[in-house]
């Protein structure tokens, strides 16, 4: 398919100046352009970056009413000589186009995302911060726009990236509230970065929180007792301090690019990982013989986040973060590698500028 040439109209007001880079609130500020490209009646008809700015749309359009959107979340880095780099983008890019295929879009072309994303990080080169452990979030989605009142595949729909600054690494350790008896998504849309799985998992997340806890970790929609993943994080258990256990990929949980760089990350550095079918009464029964050393999360925001505390069926099973090693050994070794400051064995980084 024919891609229209990327134009690029430049900010005449940028904001960068005026931008504090000490303290960088998550996902609030914005660099000072995005890329909109839009998709009509078969073809791509335009390709543009432009000023960072609202979007007119029409009360009718589809995704507001059927949810008929995807996203993607991926990081820019700047490394020790003050290049920036890319991890693994081509994942993201076939995954927004795998998300879209469950949800009837058509495919964004490799031109438009991964073309476009490379001249909107060299245009906002300024909005990557410098400072230890931070870097700019890059946020691509894309969802139906056309102006009508009726569940059918829409025409028309736009792509867009927008990219925010984020300050150091989230690392604050969290507590999981093993929720059996509200699902997150069924098999096949759990799978896709699809805008509705949030919606639906705000309300047991609220209800977990109200209970002391920062997350859910989700079972199965099935049968409730398939371990899946913790709120935007795939998530893994150590054993015996030498083997890792994770939910196998069964298309009711994301496909998490952190989680298939640690898996491959793990087995480099000698570990052992077990992908399966885990059910909660057996990790709990692991916990209880203390064959669980270590619990944490994987994810683009904080490469690795620690689990402190599982709470199940009315029963807390704590763990302590400050004496894990084997997650801690994994995080700081992934974040060498993105950031340039150890070599990079896989070929996962990727330079922009
Ligand atoms: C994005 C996301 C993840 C993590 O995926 P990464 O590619 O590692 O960032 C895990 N679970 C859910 C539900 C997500 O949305």
């Amino acid at each position: 398919m024919s891609v229209p040439e990327l134009k690029i109209q430049k900010t005449q007001n940028s904001r960068l100046a005026d931008f504090d880079f000490s303290n960088i609130p998550f996902g609030k500020n914005f660099s000072d352009h995005m890329l909109i490209a839009e998709y009509s009646e078969g073809q791509w008809v335009s390709n543009e970056i432009v000023p960072y700015g609202n979007l007119s749309l029409s009360p009718a359009t589809t995704s507001i009413h059927y949810a008929q959107s995807v996203f993607e979340g991926m990081k820019a880095h700047r490394d020790e000589q003050g290049h920036i780099a890319l991890f693994r983008p081509e994942e993201n890019f076939k995954r927004i186009n795998r998300s879209g295929a469950r949800i009837s879009m058509p495919p964004v072309p490799e031109e438009i995302f991964l073309g476009g994303l490379n001249e909107l990080i060299k245009l906002d080169h300024g909005w990557v911060p410098k400072a230890e452990g931070t870097s700019l979030y890059i946020r691509p989605f894309m969802f139906g726009t056309e102006p009508f009142i009726g569940v059918k595949t829409p025409n028309r729909y736009l792509f867009v990236i927008i990219t925010s600054p984020v300050g150091a690494y989230y690392s604050e350790d969290v507590s999981v509230y093993v929720d059996d008896t509200n699902a997150r998504a069924v098999k096949g849309v759990g799978a896709a970065k699809f805008a509705g799985n949030y919606a639906a998992s705000l309300m047991p997340v609220d209800a977990a929180r109200a209970k002391g806890y920062k997350d859910v970790l989700w079972l199965d929609a099935e049968q409730h007792e398939i371990v899946q993943e913790v709120g935007t994080m795939n998530i893994f258990f150590v054993k015996n301090n030498n083997t890792l256990l994770t939910p196998a990929l069964d298309a009711g949980f994301l496909p998490g690019i952190t989680r298939d760089s640690i898996i491959q990350l793990a087995k480099y550095l000698g570990y052992t990982v077990e992908e399966a079918r885990w059910n909660i009464h057996d990790i709990v029964a692991m916990i209880e013989k203390g064959e669980i050393t270590e619990i944490f999360g994987t994810g683009t925001a904080a490469v690795i986040t620690y689990i402190n505390r599982l709470g199940f069926q009315g029963k807390d099973y704590h763990f302590d973060p400050s004496k894990y090693m084997v997650s801690v050994l994994l995080k700081d070794t992934l974040v060498k590698i993105q950031k340039g400051i150890i070599e990079d064995p896989f070929g996962w980084v990727k330079r922009v500028l």
